[in-house]
């Protein structure tokens, strides 16, 4: 595989470099042509100029291409509205090229992916697609659905088609034979038994450790973040005002999260007047997401770490399709440092978009913030020596920056707060004596449990045990309340032996010597049994002063529909007729 890279300035000088290109294939083996175009121009006549002009001096060779926010050649950026190229020659009569070309609006992505998939089928040689698309405005999600039941080998990258001005939303894919298509999707199809590819992606921005739960959202639009409007946790916890600094400001932090275990991030790009946030793509909705941010030698430091795979591939070229988030994050004069040293590797080139794509383990996905790059390769590697990444000249990360330091200190405190809260949260939900739920908790979990059956949400029984220790002030009068203690936890043990295998039981302490047991999938036959098993062994206890002591027990089912007070006025009940009844007894009452 060899490639040539080119940038348009005027015909002459376009002539001369094509007139290199057949120069070279006439000396050396070469049997597929392949052009990438890659234009911030947005004159779709000088492209389609280009195009002409391929197809007239080099009417054999293949091209493809789109509308760019920005261009990547040589590893570094370039933004002077200019139309770049590559050109590539196989020299394997093995590799194999195909062009497809559809229109691409949410309506055709079902079809399209339909063909695609089909030809995949009939030529087993695709081993790879590139792809670009018109996406502005669309979402991604049935699409990623799609294009994930392709033949489970082949691997999928590509960029959305984008626009120099970043509000507006022109953009065009175009391929040889079909057309430029404002609202279009090309895909490169490329294989045999020679041709090699690796595809990855990058992000470099770490999530803090603070999770909040997407509670609403639809499509790309974030609604709440732990029931609060989204935007507010942006003002409260990083003092982001809705002002013309928004989108560079929330660029340093934008939301981290796991999809089908692969971490993605969002963007959020606009404020809506209701405090819900425009995001790059879409959000699922009770996904868990963070905060995440960027720093500079962080993200150096990931490119350098998690590139070397790109470089152990040892590719003869690398197509890379980086966010213009990171683009705007760095800005013109440093956003290079992320691409060039995959340069000192094979000739690096590509372009900014909006939308990266990456198929890992089979699973397509849309990514924001991220640089996507595939190394490709005909034949085995041919230079035994493997091009370091640490070696690469970087900015030195040695020294751990400030930020690093301040993060770790966020991290450590907030860990030690969520100890805390954890703590705090069991503790007031846990009687401080029998460690077993307090009042409130079991009531809580009754009155949760009646809801659920009454939104048949939840099959099965609820039933309760209700328990209350015999003559127990005689306990305390004649042992003393130390040794009174010792029995309520004697009973509480019981219990949580007794309940230990029963599946949806919940123990409560309801006060003093009275407890609770929550049965939510139990009949009042299975509680009658489980109660009379609690009492044999509690009498069977010997306390160490108190000795023998009993207990009472109440036992009933909830009725269809009925609420928590008359179920605990049931149960109280046949308590009041166990103890009335000689006590030491299980006393049912349906
Ligand atoms: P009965 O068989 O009818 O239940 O008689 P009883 O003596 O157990 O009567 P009752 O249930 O009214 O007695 C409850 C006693 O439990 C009263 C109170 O002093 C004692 N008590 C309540 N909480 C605690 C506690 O945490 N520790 C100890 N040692 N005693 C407690
Ligand atoms: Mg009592
Ligand atoms: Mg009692």
């Amino acid at each position: 595989m060899k490639q040539f890279q080119i940038i348009y300035k005027n015909d002459e000088d376009f002539f001369n470099e094509l007139e290199t290109i057949k120069q070279w294939c006439d000396t050396n083996p070469s049997y597929t042509t392949l052009f990438r175009i890659y234009s911030e121009d947005m004159e779709f006549d000088h492209i389609k100029h280009v195009c002409d002009i391929l197809d007239e001096k080099m009417p054999d060779a293949l091209y493809l291409g789109c509308t760019t926010n920005a261009n990547i050649l040589d590893g570094a950026l370039t933004a002077n509205s200019e139309i770049i190229m590559t050109c590539t020659i196989f020299e394997y009569e093995t590799t194999q090229v195909k062009l497809l070309q559809f229109p691409f609006l949410e309506e055709d992505v079902k079809e399209d992916v339909r063909q695609l998939r089909e030809f995949c089928d009939a030529n087993p040689w695709v081993n790879s697609v590139e792809m670009h698309a018109t996406i502005m405005d669309m979402s991604m999600r049935e699409f990623c659905e799609e294009m994930s039941t392709l033949r489970s080998d082949i691997q999928v990258f590509g960029g959305g088609a984008f626009n120099p001005n970043m509000d507006d939303e022109k953009a065009a894919v175009f391929s040889k034979g079909n057309g430029i298509l404002e609202h279009g999707i090309v895909f490169l199809l490329l294989g045999g038994s020679d041709f090699h590819a690796s595809s990855m992606f990058i992000a470099g921005w770490k999530p803090l450790k603070r999770r909040f739960k997407v509670t609403k959202a639809d499509r790309e639009i974030l609604y709440e973040l732990d029931g609060i409007p989204a935007f507010e946790i942006y003002q409260k916890f990083l003092k982001i005002q809705k002002n013309d600094k928004f989108f560079s400001n929330t660029l340093e932090f934008p939301l981290f999260m796991e999809r089908d275990g692969v971490d993605i991030l969002r963007c959020p790009l606009a404020v809506n007047d209701d405090d819900s946030l425009v995001m790059s793509s879409d959000i699922t909705e009770d996904a868990i997401a963070r905060l995440a941010y960027g720093d500079p030698a962080t993200i150096l430091s990931s490119i350098r770490h998690d590139g070397q795979k790109i470089a152990d591939f040892q590719p003869e070229v690398i197509q890379t399709f980086s966010c213009a988030a990171r683009r705007a994050f760095w800005g013109d004069e440093n956003i290079s440092s992320e691409t060039i040293p995959f340069n000192s590797v094979a000739p690096t080139t590509g372009f900014y978009t909006h939308g990266e794509f990456l198929r890992i383990n089979g699973n397509m996905f849309n990514f924001n913030v991220t640089l996507v790059l595939a190394a490709m390769r005909e034949g085995e590697p041919k230079n035994s020596k493997i091009v370091n990444l640490y070696d690469a000249k970087l900015d030195n990360t040695e020294k751990i920056p400030i930020i690093w330091r301040f993060v770790s200190f966020i991290e450590a405190s907030t860990a030690e707060l969520e100890e805390m809260n954890t703590k705090l949260a069991l503790s007031s939900i846990t009687d401080g004596l029998t460690r077993l739920y307090n009042r409130a908790e079991i009531e809580r979990r009754i009155r949760s449990t009646l809801d659920k059956h009454r939104q048949k949400e939840a099959s099965g029984n609820l039933s309760l045990i209700m328990l209350d220790i015999d003559n127990f002030k005689r306990v305390n009068d004649v042992y003393g309340h130390k040794e009174g203690d010792h029995v309520i936890i004697g009973l509480s043990d019981v219990l949580r032996k007794v309940m230990d295998d029963v599946d949806s039981s919940y123990l409560g302490r309801w006060g003093g010597e009275e407890f609770m047991v929550l049965l939510s999938d139990s009949d009042i036959k299975e509680a009658e049994e489980l109660a009379e098993k609690i009492r044999m062994e509690f009498e069977s206890l010997t306390h160490e002063i108190a000795g023998h002591q009993t207990v009472s027990i109440g036992v009933t089912q909830a009725k269809v529909g009925e609420d928590a007070d008359t179920l605990y006025t049931r149960v109280d009940k046949a308590l009041y007729t166990a103890k009335a009844n000689g006590k030491n007894q299980v006393v049912r009452l349906d």
